[in-house]
């Protein structure tokens, strides 16, 4: 790769990561669209791609098992450095492709039609693409139809950024909470106020997906963002981070008060039972408490601290509120300065 293109990667990779995106769930929005695709091209299978640094990730598929392939032999890889749709009619028959272990081995690619996911600002971070195991030829209307969904992906991508609140708990998206977090910590700072954080992750989250499915799962995001709404002040902020990840932004409380905050969360959590058909789920959170330090604080370390002290409390055994000073700084300097 020469520099120009080196920094155009760079702008790309950028592009992909703002969107947030990359191993996040299956979501309906995008495999609507996937099913849509697969009946108008009438392929086996359809994805959306994303092309991340060193492998191609797919936030959406249709017929195939696998949730994501090396980027060195991606046939999207190739799409993406283009601005028109990558049509591929015969595999075997193309010397870039010909010996590529997708078309040697599993699925078996033969056709394959790319369509390149262009961001507002002009970079293509993956594709809508179909494939098939026989040669295909496509007609004008369908590639046109491709085209479309293409833009439909890009539009539910382009709108969750704008979103600040998140669609499934209610709760914050994490852009918004970060925005936030930056206002609720200068004013802090402004007006020499405390400012204290908690994060929650909840335990063991996969395997209640595993266990009760993932309609449960989310059923349970949204069980424990009302036990936090239940218990936190106005003025206080919930956002979700990630998955099942959450941040709790407290303005003008000690560190004492947010630590008593988040063992209050943690006992409602672990006593709440929530209802489902086959029967009651129990599930347990784990925190983080940080408070805001007089000096060079901003939200991401703020966030940082708080992180480390829910890494503490996971690895002392989950279901347990830590603290940052008491870990990271000893002695308790973090509330002597
Ligand atoms: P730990 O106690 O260490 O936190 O274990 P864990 O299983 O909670 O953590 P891990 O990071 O391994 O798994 C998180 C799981 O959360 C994996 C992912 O599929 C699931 N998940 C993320 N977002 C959602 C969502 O919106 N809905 C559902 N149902 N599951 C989600
Ligand atoms: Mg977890
Ligand atoms: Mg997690």
């Amino acid at each position: 790769m020469d520099i120009a293109d080196t920094h155009a990667e760079a702008g790309r990779l950028d592009a992909l990561c703002r969107y947030d995106v990359l191993d996040t769930p299956p979501e309906e929005s995008f495999d609507r669209i996937t099913r849509l695709a697969r009946t108008a091209l009438q392929t086996p299978i359809a994805l959306v791609s994303l092309v991340d640094r060193d492998r191609q990730w797919f936030k959406s598929r249709q017929g195939l098992s696998v949730p994501e392939t090396p980027r060195d032999i991606s046939f999207c890889a190739h799409a993406v450095q283009r601005d028109e749709p990558l049509i591929v009619r015969d595999a075997l028959a193309d010397p870039r492709f010909r010996d590529n272990p997708l078309v040697l081995g599993a699925p078996g690619v033969r056709f394959y039609m790319g369509v390149p996911l262009r961001t507002h600002d002009g970079h293509n971070i993956g594709t809508l693409c179909a494939i098939d195991q026989r040669p295909r030829k496509p007609s004008p209307g369908q590639v046109m139809v491709m085209q479309d969904l293409a833009r439909l992906v890009m539009d539910e991508l382009e709108l969750r950024q704008l979103a600040t609140t998140d669609s499934l708990t209610g709760a914050e998206t994490r852009r918004s909470f970060m925005h936030h977090a930056q206002q609720a910590l200068a004013q802090a700072q402004r007006y020499r106020r405390e400012l204290s954080c908690i994060m929650l992750d909840v335990d063991h989250f996969k395997a209640v997906n595993d266990r009760h499915g993932h309609a449960t799962g989310d059923l349970v995001l949204r069980v424990i963002v009302s036990a936090c709404r239940s218990v936190l002040r106005s003025g206080d902020c919930l956002g979700r981070l990630g998955g099942e990840e959450f941040a709790i932004l407290l303005p003008e409380t000690p560190p004492e008060a947010a630590l008593a905050t988040a063992e209050r969360l943690r006992g409602l959590i672990e006593a709440t039972t929530i209802p489902t058909g086959p029967g009651p789920v129990m599930v347990t959170a784990s925190f983080g408490v940080a408070t805001m330090a007089p000096i060079d604080e901003t939200a991401d370390t703020l966030l940082a601290a708080a992180d480390a002290a829910l890494y503490e409390a996971k690895a002392t055994g989950r279901n347990r509120v830590a603290d940052a000073w008491g870990q990271q700084v000893p002695g308790n300097k973090r509330l002597q300065q």
